[in-house]
């Protein structure tokens, strides 16, 4: 009788723990589109939700300890720290302070 409700407690409390839907989606991605920069400084073009991405001519992971560097219109590179659902990220060049996320 107490071993089934313990064991019943562990499992209930292993659910709560670990939520399918967390282990599924990655908690800190890129939203939309966006140019990506590996270490090497080859750019890459991603869409939608992103958090994980091998740059297509080196094959260097362009996420690193949940920072990626994005790349503005105008061609400066902005590495960011992503927090959940990044969607906006002003460049840090004072005179260009452009939207980094592309329009599709
Ligand atoms: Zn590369
Ligand atoms: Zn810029």
């Amino acid at each position: 009788m107490t071993t089934t409700r313990r064991k019943a407690l562990f499992l209930a409390a292993t659910v709560v723990l670990m939520p399918p839907v967390l282990l599924a989606q990655p908690r800190n991605y890129l939203w939309g589109t966006w140019v990506v920069r590996c270490a090497k400084g080859h750019d890459d073009t991603v869409t939608d939700g992103t958090a994980q991405h091998k740059c297509e001519k080196c094959g260097a992971q362009v996420f690193r300890n949940g920072k990626v560097t994005v790349v503005c219109p105008n061609g400066h590179p902005n590495e960011v720290t992503l927090h959940e659902r990044t969607e906006s990220v002003i460049c840090n060049v004072a005179d260009c302070k452009k939207e980094c996320r592309r329009k599709k």
